[in-house]
């Protein structure tokens, strides 16, 4: 079983690569971000509790953020076969830990976690560059979107030290094109498969 966190700030290209990743490696691609925003557009009452939370570009509480992925989980156990491509989880330590928690102990621990190197600016000009089209409010304001950027790095990034403790975290480029980018990716997937 192949579990693959895909990591880097907002706008580095998970979402874009996990879409790719997951059709060539038969993977079950989880983002709690599009969780997230399905349940606020049908206005479910998870929906209701998470929405300020997303508009403000704030993390959602870490007890809320495993329950959905675990619900997910459990949910989808006849298409986790192969695997699981994380896309926007974890997002903090806490998340990390009952997650290793998890998959230990069903003897399925993450297999790597693939960082997307993207500059700042950079990062900053996709996402405004998205917003024109994705119809997310998060991708529209740019104060909204460098409050992301702040959050990731004050709560995310730390992450990075925590996988690499465990001999897990492997930082490609998430610059250049989509294409270049994708192989980047598989190169790194195709040495642990
Ligand atoms: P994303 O689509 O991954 O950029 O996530 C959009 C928003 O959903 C984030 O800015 C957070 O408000 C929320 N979110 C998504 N994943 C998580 C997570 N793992 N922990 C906390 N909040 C999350």
């Amino acid at each position: 079983m192949l579990n693959i966190v895909l990591f880097g700030p907002p706008g580095s290209g998970k979402g874009t690569q996990a879409v790719m990743l997951k059709e060539k490696y038969s993977l079950f691609h989880i983002s709690t971000g599009d969780i997230f925003r399905r349940e606020i557009k049908g206005k479910t009452e998870l929906g209701l509790e998470v929405t300020g939370y997303l508009d403000k570009g704030l993390l959602v509480p870490d007890e809320v953020t495993f329950k959905v992925l675990a619900t997910e989980i459990r949910n989808n156990m006849d298409k986790i076969g192969n695997g699981i491509l994380f896309d926007g989880y974890p997002r903090t330590t806490p998340q990390a830990e009952i997650m290793d928690k998890f998959f230990d102990e069903r003897g399925t621990p993450v297999s790597m976690v693939l960082s997307l190197l993207v500059h700042d600016e950079e990062v900053v000009k996709r996402i405004l560059q998205r917003g024109k089209t994705s119809g997310r409010s998060d991708d529209n304001d740019e104060s909204i979107v460098r409050e992301r950027l702040r959050v990731y790095k004050e709560q995310t990034l730390p992450l990075a030290d925590y996988y690499r403790g465990q001999g897990k975290y492997v930082e490609l480029n998430g610059e250049g094109s989509i294409e270049e980018i994708f192989g980047r990716l598989c190169a790194e997937i195709d040495k642990v498969k």
